[in-house]
């Protein structure tokens, strides 16, 4: 059923057109049109903040961290460690311990791979992850499961896109030693039910890692609450730059678990006798790290901090609502994952239409979009599908954006069907 649209701007508790006017790439043409961008679930646009906070560290404070005296390195030591005190008040860690700068979720879940292997696996051992996980939650435990004879297993979904409680259940036993979940699906939109699934894995005494790649920008994270013990996100995917990412581990994993990378930063003392490693998080922190890229993660939540975010989480749940259901309404359109709690994204396919030449078809008027497996081939696998065409959005978008979209669209399935 159609959610009443819109909420009145008064009530909204902010203007979406203010916050627009901060991402100067959202202003431009592409292909003589005004751009609509709905590949969010990609990568975000950057706030003229996130990319003045780049550009003022480079002109001004630009130096190495942590191992300088003099004043510049001083600054930028600073500034980097600030931000792991914003990201860890961003998730509600409990320490700045527990946040460890990685190059984004694909580095942080590799990190957690590795390292959780080297420490606690053995022979026989079981990992569980989901049938609706991207590539980077399945391709490096198939890696660790080669390497030290473990086993990955995998839970199926409904036809619905949600994850199946009941096989869920069934699949905890004693050999089972993490599980690795998204919280939000990039190719479906599920929303996980985190709590009852850590809930479920914690009276088995397994700890639960969280993909929160596709749920940082939509909602707030509070790891605490989740009780969640890993959580890996981008920031690239909530409005900072590339090659960030983060990794929260509660303290009780992270002191006992082995580094996976070795040079400076991470050590205390090195002699060609012994070495010692360094404190948290620093121990998992090998080498000059992407200074850039902390800056702007640090811009980022600032950002996020400045805005309204129960309004914002609002008005995108009206304003996804509003175009699944346009979607859903054309003639031959299928929506792929309508589970009871969706985020971000609408993924679908169109009887008798290619997904990646209506794509094409869609970029002629300006409209970025996704096709493709979207770096879930099981997901396409499980739906019998190549691919889908996603449209994703964050609270920029507007609702004249969406009316465009669908009405190209429903263009694009006439002309090429
Ligand atoms: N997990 C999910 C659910 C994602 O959507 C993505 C990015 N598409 C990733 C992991 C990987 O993120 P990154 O490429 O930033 O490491």
């Amino acid at each position: 059923m159609e959610k009443e649209l819109f909420i009145p701007s008064d009530q909204l508790g902010f203007d979406p057109a203010v916050l627009r006017n901060d991402f100067p790439i959202l202003t431009q043409e592409v292909n003589q049109r005004p751009l609509i961008y709905l590949d969010n679930a990609a990568t975000s646009q950057k706030p003229k903040q996130v990319i003045d906070a780049i550009s003022q560290y480079y002109k001004t404070y630009n130096a190495n961290v942590h191992r300088g005296v003099h004043f510049l390195s001083q600054e930028a030591s600073a500034a980097f460690e600030d931000v792991r005190v914003k990201v860890k008040n961003f998730i509600n860690a409990q320490s700045e311990q527990e946040i460890i700068y990685t190059s984004g979720t694909t580095a942080s879940i590799n990190l957690i791979a590795k390292s959780f292997a080297q420490t606690f696996l053995k022979e026989g051992d079981e990992i569980l992850i989901s049938e609706m996980e991207h590539h980077s939650n399945i391709v490096p435990w198939q890696m660790i499961c080669e390497q030290f004879n473990t086993r990955l297993k995998v839970i199926p979904i409904l036809d619905s896109g949600e994850l199946n409680m009941e096989k869920f259940k069934e699949s905890i036993h004693e050999k089972t030693k993490l599980i690795s979940i998204c919280y939000v699906s990039n190719s479906l939109g599920t929303v996980n039910a985190a709590e009852k699934i850590i809930d479920l894995a914690h009276q088995n005494n397994i700890p639960v890692l969280l993909d929160g790649a596709q749920a940082v920008c939509h909602q707030r994270i509070d790891v605490q609450q989740l009780d969640v013990d890993f959580f890996a996100f981008s920031g690239h995917k909530m409005m900072a730059g590339t090659g960030i990412g983060v990794l929260y581990g509660k303290k009780k994993w992270l002191s006992e678990m082995k580094p996976i990378e070795g040079g400076g930063e991470m050590i205390k003392n090195v002699s060609f006798t012994e070495t010692t490693y360094n404190d948290l998080p620093f121990k998992f922190e090998a080498g000059t790290p992407n200074i850039e890229g902390v800056i702007s993660l640090g811009a980022a939540i600032d950002y996020w901090n400045s805005i309204n975010r129960s309004a914002v989480e609002q008005y995108e749940d009206y304003l996804l609502n509003y175009m699944r259901n346009q979607l859903s309404s054309i003639d031959g359109v299928r929506l792929i994952g309508t589970a009871s709690k969706v985020s971000g994204v609408a993924s679908f396919i169109v009887e008798g239409v290619n997904h990646l030449d209506l794509g094409m078809y869609l970029d002629t008027f300006g409209i970025a979009v996704r096709t493709g497996h979207h770096c879930t081939e099981p997901v396409m696998d499980r739906f019998n599908i190549p691919g889908t065409l996603r449209a994703s959005i964050l609270f920029y978008n507007t609702k004249e954006e969406i009316d465009q979209f669908i009405s190209a669209t429903k263009q694009g399935i006439k002309l090429l069907r």
